[in-house]
């Protein structure tokens, strides 16, 4: 590959479960209903995701495969009011950059595609049937750069952080209906109702779910709603706390910290709440265009939000315990 590919992909493509990340954002920004993954060896022997989006036309595979190609904006004022998932058009180059892979896909025409890719280069192009929507599998990743491989965690951790990051997008589109399998076990299964609630069950457990508080809030800027555990339901750490910007899971110290003000001493040090928080504003005031992974995002009016996400959590505890 160029050698700017690989300094990317480096950056795009960490360990299997940022494969998975990203092919499962492009499967939603195609408008998906139902998504299929599965992996073998913690993703590192074979990737496959399939969906029934709108699918890749032929003549628009190469551009697809391009870095710094996107369908999903065309000018620099779209940069600002992203709402899709993707916009860098980095991923599918990234990935085959570092990995086989092959794609088959039909935009719902008579004549599907199918094609190979390595080294960051097309290998093979042919017509192929194919229901509508695409299927990419991602073979033998970092197979081409032992470096990375080499700084890979064990097969259950790499399983782990694959498991973890579905579970997560999954909760943030409880309307698609996406299923996870291992070589080994179905991992997730959710079955499209648009419920979160029933998702969170399937994901924390049933015990769980039945004692979740409902929360809802807003101010001229933010929407926010979502489920919690009360304070006596708690784990030892923040990896149960889900925090999701207009539908993207994202990482963000500050939010985390209002979450927890929002209990205050009811909750114990170091202890932490399962919780799903949705919030939706105008693209407009947030930045996504941080860092290649999209995780990090620079919010305006972050301490505006902050009040209203302690505000609302502390209402809804009181609430619950009268
Ligand atoms: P980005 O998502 O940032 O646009 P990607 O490299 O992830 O960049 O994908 C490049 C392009 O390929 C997308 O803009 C989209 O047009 C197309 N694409 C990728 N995956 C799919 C898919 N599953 N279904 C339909 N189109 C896809
Ligand atoms: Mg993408």
């Amino acid at each position: 590959p160029e050698l700017s590919d690989q300094i990317a992909a480096g950056e795009v493509i960490e360990r299997p479960s940022s494969v998975v990340k990203e092919l499962l954002e492009n499967a939603i920004d195609a408008g998906s209903s139902q998504i299929k993954i599965s992996f073998v060896e913690a993703g590192l022997r074979e990737i496959v995701i399939e969906d029934n989006g709108s699918g890749i036309a032929p003549n628009q595979l190469d551009l697809a495969f391009r870095r710094h190609a996107t369908s999903k904006i065309s000018t620099k004022a779209d940069l600002f009011k992203i709402r899709t998932l993707g916009f860098r058009g980095e991923a599918l180059a990234s990935i085959s950059a570092v990995a086989h892979v092959a794609i088959l896909t039909n935009t719902g025409g008579a004549a599907g595609v199918s094609a190979t890719f390595a080294d960051g280069r097309k290998l093979t192009q042919k017509p192929a049937a194919a229901k509508k929507g695409t299927r990419i599998s991602v073979r033998d990743l970092f197979y081409n750069t032992p470096a990375r491989l080499k700084y890979l965690k064990s097969e259950t951790t790499e399983t782990t952080k694959i498991i973890d990051i579905v579970n997560r997008i999954a909760l943030s589109h409880p309307e698609l209906k996406i299923s996870l399998k291992s070589e080994k076990k179905d991992l997730l299964l959710t079955n499209g109702s648009g419920d979160l609630r029933q998702d969170m069950a399937h994901i924390y457990g049933r015990i769980v779910a039945s004692q979740l508080i409902e929360f809802s809030g807003s101010d001229a800027d933010f929407v926010i709603t979502g489920l919690m555990t009360p304070p006596d339901i708690t784990r030892a750490n923040r990896n149960y706390i889900s925090i999701l910007l207009n539908g993207r899971y994202i990482k963000n110290f500050q939010l985390s910290k209002a979450i927890m003000a929002g209990y205050g001493s009811k909750i114990g040090l170091g202890k932490f709440p399962i919780f799903v928080l949705n919030i939706k504003l105008d693209p407009l005031l947030v930045d996504v265009n941080v860092h290649p992974t999209k995780q990090e995002v620079r919010l305006s009016k972050e301490s505006s939000l902050s009040r209203l996400i302690i505000n609302t959590v502390a209402k809804a505890l009181e609430r619950n315990s009268n």
